[in-house]
C-alpha cells in the first residue's frame, strides 16, 4: 500500500517570495525522491498577491488549504503596492490569521553563524564564531493579548495607556516543555529569561520553568533577567543553547539575536502549535529586490530543512541540507547580501542549483 502523503501547503506570497520558495522546492522534491518521502506540495495565494485576486489577503480557501495540512511552507506578504490599503486587508494581516487559525504558539528562531560569513556580522569575528544558539519564543500570550489594554481619558482630558502583562500557569508549562524537549536534542543546556525580580508575571514564569525542569534531570536549567541576557547576547553569544522566553523580550531578544549574524537572507524559522506547523525566512519580501533573481534563497532553504526536523520528523535529512548549505557557502557561492568585495556573485537560482548539486552528492540513491 502506498503511505499517505504528507500535505505540505505552499504560500509563496509577495515581493521576492516566488523567487525563493522556487528553490526551497527544488530542495524539497530532491529530498522527497531520494529519501522515499511522499510529499504532496500544494500551493496557494495569501498576502498582497491574494488581495488583488480574491479581495482578501487570506481568502477562505488559502485557510482551508493550511488546516488539511500537515505543515506551511511560506516565503513572505507585503510590498509598497499594499501599504496604503485598510489595515483590515493589509498583507501582513494574513500571517496574523494563518498563526492564530494553526494556533502556533512557539516560534523557534536557531541563530547560527556560518564560519565562512563570520565577517558579515556587526560583532568581532572571534566572539560570533561557532554560534549556535535556538530562540524560542512564546507567540499567543503576554502583553500583546492581555486585558484590560488601551488609552483612557480622565476628566481633566488627561490619557492613560494600559497594557497588561499576563500568562496562565498552562501557557507557561505548555512552552516550557517544548523548551526542554528542544534542549534535549541539542547540547542539553536551556536558559529561560524573565524579569522576575520585579514582573510577578515573570515569576510565575520562573516558577512553572522550574517545575517543568524537575522532569528533564538531563537538562541544565538556568535563569537570566532579560537585561542582562541583551547583555549577554553582545558579549558572549557563544555561551547560549537553547533560550526560552516569552512573547514581548523574545520579541526583542530574537531580533538582537538575528543581527549577530549580520545576514538576513540567511535565517529560518519555525512556528509550532500542538500538530500544525509553519516555517518561514524571518526576511520580509524585500520588494527593492523583488523580480531581479538576486534574492538569497538560503533562509528558506533552511525554513524546509526545519520543516523536515520538526514536522517530518527526519533529522537526517535536514542536517544534510544544513550541511549542503555550509558545503556551498565554503566553495564560495554568495549572493549580493553577503558578498564581500571581490566575491563571485550568485543569482538566486545558482544558489539554489548549487545547493541542489551538494544535497545530491550526500543523499543515497533510492534502493
Ligand atoms: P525586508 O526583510 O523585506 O527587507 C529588509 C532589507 O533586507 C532589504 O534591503 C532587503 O532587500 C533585504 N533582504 C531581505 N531578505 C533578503 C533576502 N532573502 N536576500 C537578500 N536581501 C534580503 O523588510 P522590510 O523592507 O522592512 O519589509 C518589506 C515588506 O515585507 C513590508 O511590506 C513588510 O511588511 C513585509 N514583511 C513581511 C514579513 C513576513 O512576510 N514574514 C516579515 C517582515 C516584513
Amino acid at each position: 500500500m502506498t503511505p499517505h502523503p504528507i500535505e505540505i501547503a505552499v504560500f509563496a506570497g509577495d515581493g521576492i517570495g516566488p523567487e525563493i520558495i522556487r528553490e526551497a522546492l527544488k530542495v524539497l522534491r530532491l529530498v522527497a525522491d531520494r529519501s522515499g518521502i511522499s510529499l504532496s506540495l500544494t500551493e496557494g495565494l495569501i498576502g498582497g498577491s491574494a488581495y488583488d485576486a480574491c479581495g482578501t489577503p487570506f481568502p477562505d480557501e488559502s485557510l482551508n488549504l493550511a488546516l488539511q495540512s500537515d505543515a506551511v511552507l511560506l516565503g513572505a506578504v507585503g510590498g509598497p503596492k499594499w501599504e496604503g490599503l485598510d489595515y483590515s486587508v493589509r498583507p501582513e494581516r494574513a500571517l496574523l490569521g494563518l498563526r492564530e487559525k494553526l494556533g502556533l504558539y512557539a516560534n523557534l528562531r536557531p541563530v547560527l553563524v556560518f564560519d565562512e560569513l563570520a565577517d558579515a556580522s556587526p560583532l568581532k569575528k572571534d566572539l560570533v564564531q561557532g554560534i549556535d544558539l535556538l530562540i524560542l519564543r512564546e507567540l499567543t500570550g503576554d502583553i500583546y493579548f492581555g486585558k484590560p489594554r488601551g488609552v483612557t481619558k480622565d476628566e481633566s482630558g488627561r490619557r492613560t495607556g494600559v497594557n497588561t502583562m499576563i500568562y496562565t500557569e498552562d501557557e507557561i508549562r505548555r512552552i516550557a516543555v517544548r523548551a526542554f524537549e528542544l534542549a534535549r536534542g541539542r547540547r542539553k543546556k536551556l536558559l529561560s529569561v524573565d524579569k522576575a525580580n520585579v514582573l510577578e508575571t515573570t515569576e510565575l514564569w520562573r516558577q512553572v520553568v522550574t517545575e517543568t525542569g524537575r522532569g528533564y534531570s538531563d537538562v541544565a536549567l538556568s535563569h537570566m533577567y532579560v537585561d542582562n541576557c541583551a547583555m549577554q547576547l553582545v558579549r558572549n553569544p557563544s555561551q547560549f543553547d537553547v533560550i526560552v522566553t516569552a512573547n514581548l523580550f523574545g520579541d526583542i531578544l530574537s531580533d538582537e539575536a538575528a543581527m549577530l549574524t549580520g545576514s538576513i537572507g540567511m535565517l529560518p524559522s519555525a512556528s509550532l502549535g500542538d500538530g500544525k506547523a509553519l516555517y518561514e525566512p524571518i526576511h520580509g519580501s524585500a520588494p527593492d529586490i523583488a523580480g531581479q533573481n538576486i534574492a538569497n534563497p538560503l533562509a528558506t532553504i533552511l525554513s524546509a530543512a526545519m520543516m523536515l526536523r520538526y514536522s517530518l520528523n527526519r533529522p537526517e535529512e535536514a542536517a544534510l541540507i544544513e550541511q549542503s548549505v555550509k558545503n556551498v557557502l565554503r566553495d564560495g557561492w554568495r549572493t549580493p547580501d553577503i558578498a564581500a568585495a571581490g566575491d563571485r556573485k550568485a543569482s538566486t537560482e545558482q544558489m539554489g542549483d548549487a545547493v541542489i548539486r551538494k544535497l545530491s552528492s550526500l543523499l543515497r540513491e533510492p534502493a
